[in-house]
């Protein structure tokens, strides 16, 4: 008898398959987490492709990186995420290493607190979160608790529920926070909130872990998308934070990412950094270097960051045009439901607030596929198919 007899079969991780059976030269794929031109083609940013002709022209080795990855590389993501006039950058107490994106991130961060952080080894994610979230802080061996976020009734944030919870957590309770465009909702607090979710923060003694995944890609300005982190910072928190530029740079395959962790001290730096390259050497040695150096070029060449930021921009218009154009052709139809909430929500998706059963019709009578829980990805809407996702849309919501 096979050793796997036993092994269950899992449900499928990923919703593209209907999609791809779907004969309709018309269906709509609105599931991918990916950026799509106005096409619907998925894009290749021209900087990252002279970057990338940098890196193959210079010859380089493909010798090991350390532990902690491409230096360059982590010493200007840092500074990306924390801006240059950060005490903690300017006082040299930021570890940082080089991860398999974001994902690799979050669970470097959830590996390392479980093994070092003093208080309860609990995280507390909004509801809903990135539904990978429960995972990889679950399998880091932390324990995951939620917090209020969204209200359904509004289609916009909780923001009383999400305080309120805030407080009631035990003191110096793990939090985490989508620094910006929130995962799966695109619901954010607005500047005023975040300053008093930081005093909430504050107040409780708790750990701030922010999951950026989207900087420069929810408003076009990268330092606008990094302002909850450096108001936190601000405040005196000294949070850890995910970094990934699979989507501002559109590196998705490539896995370019960064964890680090806000020290106290240079000294505190030195040891965090230790204990950091123990976790990681058993997990995979190293990481791969050629997405790291192409990020790097494009974050450390004046010019070349200079053209990103500025595609950077396009694409989150683009994004934001898109919204625009469905709330506008809803309207145009004659829907009576209220639909602002898809052009105040902010980055690559929009919560609809369709219900699991419209979002079937959606998919079996309209060839427009994506998840259940009502959440779009904007990236999936083009000038060419705008109008015919209205008319779904509309017709399944009467
Ligand atoms: N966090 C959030 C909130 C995300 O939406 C994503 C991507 N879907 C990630 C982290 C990580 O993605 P990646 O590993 O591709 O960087």
């Amino acid at each position: 008898v096979s050793a796997w007899a036993k092994v269950p079969q899992g449900p499928p991780v990923s919703i593209t398959e209907a999609y791809k059976a779907d004969s309709n030269p018309e269906k709509i794929n609105l599931g991918v987490g990916a950026y799509r031109d106005d096409k619907g083609k998925p894009f290749v940013l021209p900087s990252v492709r002279a970057a990338e002709k940098k890196v193959v022209e210079s010859t380089l080795d493909k010798e090991y990186a350390g532990i902690t990855g491409v230096p360059t590389f982590t010493k200007a993501a840092a500074l990306l995420a924390y801006g240059p006039d950060s005490a903690p950058i300017k006082e040299d107490r930021v570890a940082i290493t080089q991860s398999i994106s974001g994902t690799g991130a979050l669970r470097i961060g959830g590996a390392f607190l479980e093994r070092f952080y003093p208080g309860a080894k609990t995280i507390y994610i909004p509801t809903p979160s990135w539904a990978n979230h429960n995972a990889v802080f679950k399998d880091s061996g932390l324990k995951v608790e939620k917090y209020r976020y969204y209200n359904k009734d509004t289609i916009g944030l909780d923001f009383d529920g999400m305080v309120a919870d805030i407080k009631a957590m035990p003191k110096g309770s793990i939090i985490l926070l989508h620094a910006c465009a929130h995962n799966p909702t695109g619901v954010d607090p607005t500047e005023e909130q975040w300053v008093a979710i930081a005093e909430a923060v504050k107040e409780g003694d708790h750990y701030p872990f922010f999951d950026m995944a989207y900087q420069g890609f929810a408003s076009g300005d990268t330092n606008k998308d990094a302002f909850a982190l450096r108001h936190f910072i601000k405040e005196g928190l000294r949070p850890c934070l995910s970094q990934s530029f699979a989507k501002n740079m559109g590196l998705y395959g490539e896995r370019v990412g960064a964890f680090s962790v806000v020290c106290e001290s240079g000294e505190e730096k030195k040891r965090v950094d230790s204990q950091i390259k123990i976790l990681v050497r058993p997990l995979y040695s190293n990481p791969p270097i050629h997405g790291a150096r192409i990020a790097s070029e494009i974050l450390n060449d004046p010019a070349l960051n200079k053209q990103w930021l500025g595609e950077v921009k396009d694409m989150a218009d683009r994004i934001i045009t898109m919204r625009a154009l469905l709330k506008e052709n809803l309207e145009k139809l004659g829907s009576k439901h209220d639909w602002s909430h898809i052009t105040s929500q902010i980055g690559m998706f929009a919560y609809t607030g369709l219900k699991a059963e419209q979002m079937d019709v959606l998919a079996k009578e309209h060839s427009v596929y994506a998840t259940k829980d009502g959440r779009i990805s904007v990236a999936g809407i083009t000038t060419g198919n705008v109008k015919r996702l209205a008319e779904a849309i509309y017709k399944v919501t009467g």
